[in-house]
């Protein structure tokens, strides 16, 4: 009689029963609150044999009080609530004791209804994530094993990157000796354009010229628009499970319209820059830009910055030529022939100019 409950829905309450089959004797759709052992053979309730009710097999719990998920005892695996202290079966502590894992919940949309979970379907796919009694004897030897694999693999990995970054940065100290000097000078210069250009007309410049509105789609505008709901059911880990309801507002979009105006606009734009090179037969010197400070029509140009380089040319390491950006000081005192400290990569064979020093 017992091990087929007659369904009771309870419109209102959110707790439910979770449904358990006794794995001893095969009895199906036993209340995992209420039939803790089997009506039918005394068998006790394995938290990992839970599984959800369809909706009209639902038995709503009431007043329930949640004292968390149910305690395994280390001693005899018995199955005892989440607030008690000690083993109901044998009086062991139950401090530090597992858990009943929780079963994946599920959701559906509203309106749609929940059948019956597939218990069998469960316990044949994904290895079940309930850290029931069942589960956790029979998991741990093939899954620990996995981990140590990739964890070796992973461990190889991270030394074989380690020791390429340790080979190519390493280095050792060789000489060099000035061979040659470059320098080059450069004024960034700016042109005053014509540019085309299209805003809000609220946003438009006050230079703008040859303008042109026109009405049409200037922004988008998210309207709310009604929710969609769900309905979601949670294992609670003590026989019960909760059913929630959770909603999302949905937006459509709008299109807002206003003036937008197409116009041109003078502007500084980036135009080719003026260099001066050379060695050190003559003095550096600024390139000459023809720029006037008081021009502002159409082609005027100013400048936007500049850029002075000096570079050491230098021969070292079995005489192989290289060039090192130095300060102009340094360039300027380096007579040639003049030797210097420098740093090279035992691999590639590469100079490091930040390590470039006379050598005292
Ligand atoms: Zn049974
Ligand atoms: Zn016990």
């Amino acid at each position: 009689m017992e091990n087929q409950p007659a369904p009771r829905p309870q419109s209102g309450a959110k707790t439910y029963e979770m449904l358990w089959d006794c794995k001893f004797c095969g009895t199906k759709k036993l209340l995992g609150k209420t039939h803790r052992f089997c009506p039918n053979c005394g068998g006790q309730q394995d938290p990992s044999w839970r599984y959800f009710p369809s909706d009209s097999e639902k038995v709503a719990v009431q007043d329930h009080i949640y004292v968390g998920a149910d305690k395994i005892c280390k001693a005899c695996s018995s199955l005892n609530g989440g607030a008690a202290e000690f083993c109901g079966n044998c009086g062991a502590p139950l401090s530090g004791a597992a858990t009943a894992g929780q079963v994946a919940g599920r959701t559906k949309a509203e309106g749609e209804s929940f059948e019956t979970e597939n218990l069998q379907q469960r316990q044949q796919g994904t290895q079940v994530p309930a850290l029931g009694i069942a589960a956790a004897a029979t998991k741990p030897a093939q899954s620990s094993g996995g981990i140590n694999k990739w964890l070796i693999i992973g461990v190889i990995v991270v030394a074989l990157i380690g020791g390429a970054i340790f080979a190519l940065t390493r280095t050792v100290k060789a000489s060099a000796y000035v061979t040659g000097y470059k320098w080059e000078r450069t004024i960034n210069l700016q042109s005053l354009q014509p540019v085309h250009d299209k805003t809000n007309c609220d946003r438009m410049p006050g230079d703008a010229y040859s303008v042109s509105r026109s009405y049409e789609q200037v922004d988008t505008r998210q309207i709310p628009d009604g929710q969609t709901c769900t309905t979601n059911q949670i294992d609670q880990g003590d026989g019960t499970f909760r059913e929630e309801r959770s909603c999302e507002t949905n937006y459509r979009s709008e299109p807002v319209m206003g003036y937008m105006c197409t116009y041109m606009v003078n502007r500084w734009v980036g135009a080719s820059p003026a260099v001066a090179r050379g060695d050190k037969t003559n003095a550096p010197y600024w390139p000459d830009t023809n720029v006037s400070t008081s021009c502002f029509t159409i082609g005027c140009k100013r400048e936007s910055g500049r850029d002075e380089d000096y570079i050491l040319m230098l021969k070292g390491d079995g005489d192989r030529p290289f060039e090192c950006e130095v300060n102009y000081d340094l360039w300027q005192e380096s007579k040639l022939e003049r030797s210097f400290d420098v740093e090279v990569g035992t691999v590639l064979k590469n100079f490091v100019c930040s390590s470039l020093k006379p050598t005292t």
